[in-house]
């Protein structure tokens, strides 16, 4: 991995996309913000989410649905959060 910033999961740089939100763990674009927002969005609970899998961007916290991306796995609050943070 380079120290640019680019998405975790599309894997396009910070110039390359609308906006990049970045945390100090990972970095995903807005569209794919978008699409993990759909597929939360479809979803109500945790389950068949396996217990050793953490949000990379909010660490410990669980209580969310993950979506997992090829680089990591994000959990629907962060990606509410992330999405309205600008
Ligand atoms: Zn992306
Ligand atoms: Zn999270």
């Amino acid at each position: 991995m380079s120290d640019k910033a680019a998405c975790a999961f599309c894997g396009k740089a910070e110039a390359e996309v609308r906006r990049l939100a970045t945390t100090p763990t990972a970095a995903i674009c807005d569209r794919c913000l978008g699409l993990c927002r759909d597929i939360t969005a479809g979803r109500t609970a945790v389950e068949g989410t396996k217990p050793d899998l953490v949000c990379a961007v909010g660490g410990k916290d669980r209580r969310g649905i993950l979506v997992a991306g090829p680089a990591f796995y994000i959990c629907d609050e962060c990606v509410t959060q992330l999405s309205e943070s600008n």
